[in-house]
C-alpha cells in the first residue's frame, strides 16, 4: 500500500511555491507528466536531498519512485512545460519543454528557491515530433557530469534522482526509458527572452525581465535601467562560467541559446565531455560538424548568445531604438574584458600565482601553446605542476618545457608566498580526476547493458572529491590508453 501524497510530501519535506506558474498563460502550458508503467528508483542524491531540507530516507521507498517518475503529483506542485525559443546552431526555432515538466519551485528551510523538473516525463504541447521521453544512459550521464561540475566548484544545475520507467524508448535502438529529477536555480534561458521578442510580446518580455531580476538579482531591481542591469549581471556570470569551464577542460557541446541559463548555471548536459589532450579544436558532439561548439570556441559563442539576449531585450533598454542599440552594444563590448579577467585569474591559480604581473597572460599562453604542440594531457599536466619542487622543476613535465619551467620558477619567486602555499592553490584549482569520457561511456554501458551500476558509482564517488588525489582510481587520473578511440557523444537522446 502506498501512502497518501500529503503524507509522503510532509515526510519528505517538500514545500512548493510556484512563481513561474503564476506568470501569464503565454509563458507555459499546464501539463502533467504521463504516468509510466513501472517506476523504479535507480539513484538518489542523498546529500543534495539533505541540502534542500528533504529527508533522504523518505525519498528512497516505493512512494518516492512514483513521485520521481511523475506518476503522482504532490500537493502544491503545479506542473507546467515552459515556453521558449532558441538559436540552434545559429538558427532561431520555437522550442519549449518538449520532454521536461517543471513540477514547481521548492522552497528550502533557509528560504532558497529551486526549480524541480522532471526530464523525460512525457509529451507536452512543445514536443513537436518528439516522444517526450529520455533513455537511461543520457540521464545517468547528466546526473554524473552535473554532479561532478558541482564538486569541481562550477555553477551547475543539480541532479536529485534517476528513475527507470519500465518502458522502452525507440531511438536507433530500443533503450530503457528513464526520468531525471533536475534541480535548478531556474530554467530561464536566453531562449525564453527570444521567445517573447520573436512574438513581439513586449509586456511579457517586461514581466520576464522583472521575474528574472527578482529571482536572481534582487539587488538590481531598483537600478535606473533594470533591463541593462540584467544584461550586465548575466554577462558577468557567463564570463565567469566560461573561465571555469576552461579551467577544467569542459566542453558543453551544444551551446544553443536555449541551453544558456540566466542564472549562470551550466545547463543541459547532452553531448558534453572533458578534453584529454589540450586542443582548443576538440569537439565531441556527433552533430557539431563545423566545430561551432569546440572547446576553445566557447567564450566566443557565449558572447554570440549574449548578443541574442541583448537583441531580445532591446525594447526594454530604451524607448528610442537607437539609444537602446547603443546601450546593448556598450554592454556587449565589455564581455571580452570580463571573460579575460576571470580566465587570467583562473590561469594564475592553476599556476600557483597569487599576485598579478603584466607578463602572466604571456606566460600562460606560452605554456598552452607548448601543451597543444606536445598533445599534453590537460588535467595531468596541470596537476603535475605542483609536483615539481621549486629547486628542481623537472621530471613530471618532460624535457620539452625546460625553458618555460625556468621562466615560471623565476615568476614564482617574485611573490611573497611559499612554494607550499602555491602547491595548495594549484591543487585547489587543478583537478586530479575528471569524468574521462571513455570511462563515463563504459560505466553507462555497464549500467544499461548489464544492469551493473558499480562502475558508475565508483566513478561518481571518485568525482565527488575531484581535487583529492590519494586513493583515486588510476584510470580516472590518467589519460586514456594510447589508441583509445575518441567517443562521440550524442544529444537529444
Ligand atoms: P536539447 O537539444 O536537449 O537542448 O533540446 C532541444 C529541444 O528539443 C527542446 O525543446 C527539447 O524539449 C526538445 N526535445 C529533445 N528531445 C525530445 C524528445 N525526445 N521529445 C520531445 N522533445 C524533445
Ligand atoms: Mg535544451
Amino acid at each position: 500500500m502506498s501512502m497518501p501524497s500529503e503524507t509522503f510530501s510532509r515526510l519528505s519535506g517538500w514545500n512548493f511555491d510556484n512563481s513561474y506558474a503564476r506568470l501569464p498563460e503565454i509563458f507555459h502550458a499546464r501539463v502533467n507528466p504521463t504516468p509510466v508503467a513501472e517506476p523504479r528508483l535507480v539513484i538518489l542524491n542523498r546529500s543534495l536531498a539533505r541540502s534542500l531540507g528533504l529527508d533522504p530516507a523518505a525519498l528512497e521507498g516505493p512512494d518516492a519512485a512514483t513521485f520521481f517518475s511523475g506518476n503522482r503529483i504532490l500537493p502544491g506542485a503545479e506542473p507546467i512545460a515552459q515556453a521558449y525559443a532558441g538559436h540552434q546552431f545559429g538558427n532561431l526555432a520555437r522550442l519549449g519543454d518538449g520532454r521536461a515538466i517543471l513540477l514547481g519551485e521548492h522552497r528550502t528551510p533557509s528560504g532558497e528557491r529551486f526549480d524541480i523538473q522532471l526530464k523525460g516525463s512525457g509529451p507536452t504541447p512543445y514536443s513537436r515530433r518528439g516522444d517526450g521521453r529520455a533513455a537511461l544512459a543520457p540521464m545517468l550521464r547528466e546526473y554524473l557530469i552535473s554532479e561532478s561540475m558541482q564538486a569541481l566548484g562550477i555553477p551547475s544545475t543539480r541532479s536529485l534522482a534517476v528513475t527507470t520507467t519500465g518502458e522502452p524508448v525507440f531511438r536507433e535502438q530500443i533503450l530503457p526509458g528513464a526520468i531525471l529529477t533536475r534541480v535548478a536555480s531556474s530554467h530561464i534561458r536566453v531562449g525564453t527572452f527570444e521567445y517573447f521578442a520573436a512574438l513581439g510580446e513586449v509586456n511579457a518580455l517586461r514581466l520576464l525581465a522583472d521575474h528574472t531580476l527578482r529571482r536572481h538579482f534582487p539587488d538590481r531591481m531598483e537600478s535606473d535601467n533594470p533591463a541593462l542591469a540584467l544584461l550586465e549581471e548575466v554577462m558577468e556570470r557567463q564570463a565567469s562560467l566560461m573561465a571555469q569551464w576552461f579551467r577544467v577542460g569542459f566542453v558543453h557541446g551544444v551551446m544553443n541559446t536555449d541551453n544558456m541559463a540566466l542564472s549562470g548555471e551550466t545547463l543541459d548536459y547532452g553531448p558534453c565531455a572533458f578534453i584529454n589532450a589540450y586542443d582548443p579544436a576538440t569537439v565531441f558532439s556527433s552533430i557539431d560538424h563545423q566545430g561551432r561548439y569546440a572547446f576553445g570556441q566557447q567564450a566566443r559563442i557565449a558572447a554570440w548568445n549574449l548578443a541574442r539576449l541583448a537583441e531580445a531585450l532591446l525594447p526594454l533598454l530604451h524607448r528610442e531604438p537607437e539609444i537602446a542599440l547603443d546601450l546593448a552594444n556598450g554592454a556587449l563590448e565589455s564581455f571580452h574584458t570580463r571573460f579575460q579577467r576571470y580566465w587570467l585569474a583562473a590561469l594564475r591559480a592553476k599556476l600557483g600565482l597569487f599576485n598579478a604581473e603584466t607578463e602572466d597572460a604571456d606566460l600562460a599562453d606560452e605554456l598552452l601553446r607548448g601543451m597543444h604542440q606536445a598533445g599534453a594531457d590537460y588535467t595531468c599536466f596541470f596537476r603535475n605542476l605542483s609536483k615539481s619542487t621549486d629547486s628542481k622543476l623537472d621530471s613530471p613535465l618532460g624535457g620539452a618545457f625546460t625553458e618555460w619551467r625556468a621562466r615560471w620558477a623565476q615568476r614564482l619567486v617574485r611573490q611573497p608566498q611559499t612554494w607550499s602555499e602555491s602547491v595548495r592553490l594549484m591543487n585547489e584549482n587543478n583537478p586530479a580526476v575528471i569524468p574521462r569520457n571513455h570511462l563515463v561511456e563504459a560505466a553507462l554501458d555497464a549500467a544499461v547493458s548489464s544492469n551493473d551500476l558499480a562502475p558508475f558509482e565508483r566513478i561518481q564517488t571518485a568525482l565527488s572529491k575531484p581535487y583529492d588525489e590519494a586513493g583515486q582510481p588510476d584510470e580516472l587520473r590518467n589519460p586514456p590508453p594510447h589508441g583509445t578511440p575518441v567517443c562521440r557523444t550524442f544529444c537529444g537522446t
